[in-house]
């Protein structure tokens, strides 16, 4: 299924729930405005690379869209799109006053130079300048994309529009970033699984986890469970899956990968060879890597009692319904990995206010704010009687529709 059906899906599943009206459904589905721009820059040897861009603005019920911009090979306008709503779904259940967008390049960053990677944002920003802007569209880091692209971004723009570091975030402490930032999906991935075991009656120590992905969320959460007593017996990136049983050392590996391109080469555990992290026998999943990955193949096979979704849209839809029948309980992605997001809107924040905030305070709001919304989305369940992933879009759905109401529809 497309990305987009996929979380369209979703979509009526909750607004089944709340009865909603088609003509509300789609207006709060289409998106507001779908931009795809060329981006042509000059590679090191002289010549011209010209790739596609995009910027889709789902919508701005609740406040400026805010969304990522993910640079991989992947990204097309229907990827985009369905990222971009999931983004308005994502503010909303844990009541950020912002609405959702999203944007990228379909591109492998890794096959272009540091300073290619440079004039293609500054030729995608050349393009888009004036969609986006403090109170209209404040782009982020993604997949693909990191603290540099972000200042590259702000740079660029700053060019046309003037000193203004609220129009993205993620970006360097040293240069109007947050603290706590990098760290912040992951934490807030970590802080969920430490809810979710302790509203099922588990202790964290007897929570056998596997990670897919060991990338900036997948690390982040990593070090987060271990440090809270979870033995983490498998991570995994694109050089294979790394497995212990007794329970990685986590902070050796967070280590290794400061120095290293990722995990390959490290040799102080068990590699698995060709044995799917996504099946094996833990009791907690967390796909922290690409979208897709747990399908109608392979969801008869998973063995977690509980997955966390901290990629973007990990679960097809037909998965998702062997996982409920099967009694798998899904943390959905737009709660799971709302904490990047959270601490984005504290950076913007910051930057709108010229007020630095301390670590403690910025991982204190994150734990209040993802805490709230976990247990917003619990009582939703219990009272509706549905999965957590339809709560939490009910949730969503009900805010952004409320927001809708009273703003008017012209
Ligand atoms: N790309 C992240 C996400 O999917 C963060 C977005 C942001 O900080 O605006 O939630």
């Amino acid at each position: 299924m497309r990305a987009f059906e996929a979380t369209q899906h979703y979509f009526h599943q909750a607004a089944d729930q709340l009865q909603m009206p088609d003509w509300m459904r789609k207006l709060l589905i289409t998106p507001k405005r779908e931009v795809s721009v060329q981006v042509a820059f000059e590679r090191d040897n002289g010549s011209i690379d010209t790739l596609v861009g995009y910027r889709v603005q789902h919508d701005n019920s609740r406040g400026p869209m805010k969304g990522g911009l993910r640079y991989h090979p992947g990204v097309d306008l229907d990827e985009v799109r369905a990222l971009a709503s999931l983004m308005t779904w994502k503010t909303a259940v844990v009541d950020l006053p912002y609405g959702g967008a999203k944007g990228g390049i379909g591109v492998d960053p890794k096959a272009y130079s540091r300073k290619e990677v440079e004039r293609m944002t500054r030729a995608f920003v050349d393009q888009i300048h004036d969609i986006v802007g403090p109170d209209t569209d404040i782009p982020a880091p993604d997949m693909g994309t990191n603290f540099e692209v972000m200042s590259w971004f702000r740079n660029q723009w700053e060019k046309y529009h003037g000193f203004n570091p609220a129009v993205i975030t993620g970006k360097p402490v040293e240069e109007y970033g947050a603290r706590g930032r990098e760290e912040a999906t992951g934490r807030g991935v970590g802080t969920m699984a430490v809810k979710l075991v302790k509203r099922l009656g588990m202790r964290p120590e007897a929570t056998r986890t596997a990670i897919q992905g060991f990338g900036n969320v997948g690390s982040h959460a990593a070090k987060f469970l271990s440090e809270a007593a979870f033995p983490v017996v498998a991570v995994s990136d694109v050089s294979g899956t790394y497995y212990n049983p007794k329970g990685l050392d986590i902070a050796e590996m967070f280590r290794y990968i400061l120095n290293h391109q990722g995990l390959s080469g490290y040799n102080n555990a068990e590699i698995l060879n060709g044995e799917d992290l996504l099946t094996l026998d833990v009791e907690l999943l967390i796909p922290a890597a690409l979208g897709d990955v747990i399908t109608k193949a392979n969801a008869k096979d998973v063995k977690a009692k509980m997955i966390i979704e901290a990629a973007n849209g990990p679960t097809d839809p037909d998965a998702d319904l062997i996982l409920n029948d099967r009694d798998i309980i899904v943390l959905p992605d737009i709660l799971a990995n709302a904490g990047g997001v959270t601490v984005s809107y504290f950076e913007w924040v910051q930057n709108r206010q010229h007020y630095r905030w301390s670590l403690d305070r910025v991982r204190q709001e994150l734990d209040r704010t993802m805490s709230d919304a976990f247990e917003g989305v619990w009582q939703q369940s219990q009272e509706s009687k549905v999965p957590l992933r339809t709560a939490a879009f009910m949730i969503a759905l009900k805010r952004v529709q409320k927001a809708t109401e009273l703003a008017g529809y012209s």
